[in-house]
């Protein structure tokens, strides 16, 4: 759970995700009418499936 906490963190390692970090986000695009609009952050959490860093993302790749 994000809680109050406006960081998004990874949703492997929870490793918290904030300025000029690179993330790989699994997001399913919403109706145009549902559209989010926002702070960025808040629209990932809200709405992205999964979030990871660039270290996760990597290993979910070479896994592959
Ligand atoms: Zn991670």
């Amino acid at each position: 759970m994000f809680g109050n906490n406006k960081a998004l963190s990874c949703s492997s390692c929870n490793k918290q995700l904030g300025e000029g970090d690179r993330i790989h986000v699994s997001l399913t695009l919403p109706s145009e009418r549902m559209m989010p609009v926002g702070v960025l952050n808040k629209v990932l959490q809200k709405h992205a499936n999964t979030v990871y860093c660039e270290k996760c993302n990597s290993k979910l790749i070479k896994i592959d």
